[in-house]
């Protein structure tokens, strides 16, 4: 089977990102022990991540006319991404400055630059048509995010949306979204303070959680648990409603972007055809094998890298 075309739409950052022995406090300096400059941002590593696993992948977004925006196109193209969509605009290329203290605990300030000129108008009908899967993430405006989802949804395709960095998403968002990908977190911030269950209680313990995501418009949610793995629910599924899936044991180096793999991963499956659930056991795979490299589109597996853990 052909896989179906993937339309992701979104968001392109260099990750500037400085290591060091810990974060600093308000007004405080410090040396840093060294200094990465890297492609990034949520959108471009989930097209990344689904090219690398098969997918036939269009990128929506901007970046500036700018070095970070030739390494950025550079490294979506080069991993099979079609780029013709990536608007060059005046304003320079989004950023995410990074500090990573030697706990591995992070800060991250973004500034969207590019990003915040894509608007609705840019989500032209026309680059949806015949795209059988739609990936979207909120480092662009909600506007934006919105209109990409109503194509996506006019042209009879999957609309996935990772609810990352998390923000309150309106009831027409939801409505066109058919599957939401969210971290532990995001979750339950999504659900006014819901508690989930613990990683290791039964399946039925999330029983509540389908029932809430259900009672907001979310019927398909992918909730992804680090280290230890994630959970599809799935409430038009009445004889499997909550499906576990058990993490891929690796040793994790870096998880920066783990989330992004999953996502393009299961865009990639999707896109081939899977169901929901067999997506995610694949994404889980792509995404456990990401950790194991530092860095983010350079660390994402490829398909033989991903059937041979399989
Ligand atoms: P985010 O990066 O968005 O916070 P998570 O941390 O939940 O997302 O990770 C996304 C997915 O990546 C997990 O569901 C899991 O499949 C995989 N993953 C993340 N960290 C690890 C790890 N240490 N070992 C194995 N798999 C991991």
């Amino acid at each position: 089977m052909t896989s179906a075309r993937i339309v992701v739409a979104g968001s392109l950052n260099a990750d500037l990102t400085i290591y060091c022995e810990r974060l600093p406090s308000p007004g405080e300096t410090l040396h840093g022990s060294g200094f990465a400059v890297n492609p990034g941002g949520k959108s471009a590593n989930q097209a990344v991540s689904a090219a690398k696993l098969g997918g036939n992948v269009t990128l929506l977004g901007a970046v500036g006319e700018d070095p970070n925006g030739d390494m950025l196109v550079a490294s979506t193209a080069g991993a099979g991404v079609d780029v013709s969509h990536v608007r060059r605009v005046a304003e320079p290329t989004g950023v995410a400055v990074i500090s990573v203290e030697d706990s591995g605990e992070n800060s991250i300030i973004i500034n969207a630059g590019a990003n915040g000129t894509l608007s609705p108008a840019d989500m032209s009908p026309a680059v949806f048509v015949g795209a059988g899967v739609v990936c979207l993430c909120l480092e662009v405006s909600l506007d934006t995010v919105q209109a990409a989802a109503q194509a996506g949804h006019d042209a009879g395709a999957t609309v996935l949306l990772n609810l990352s960095p998390y923000a309150p998403v309106t009831e027409g968002l939801a409505r066109l979204t058919d599957v939401l990908l969210v971290n532990a977190h995001e979750a339950s911030q999504f659900l006014d303070g819901f508690h989930l269950p613990a990683p290791d209680a039964p399946v039925g313990a999330w029983a509540g959680a389908v029932e809430k995501f259900a009672s907001r418009g979310l019927n398909k949610v992918l909730v992804t648990l680090g280290a230890a793995g994630s959970v599809v629910l799935d409430s038009t599924n009445a004889a499997q409603p909550v499906a576990r899936i058990a993490p891929t044991r690796v040793d994790a180096v870096d998880t920066t972007g783990a989330g992004d793999a999953f996502t393009g991963g299961v865009a990639a499956r999707l896109a081939a055809g899977d169901t929901l659930v067999d997506a995610a056991h694949y994404a889980s795979v792509a995404a456990a094998l990401a950790a194991t490299k530092k860095g983010t589109q350079t660390a994402y597996p490829t398909v033989a890298e991903v059937a041979a853990r399989l």
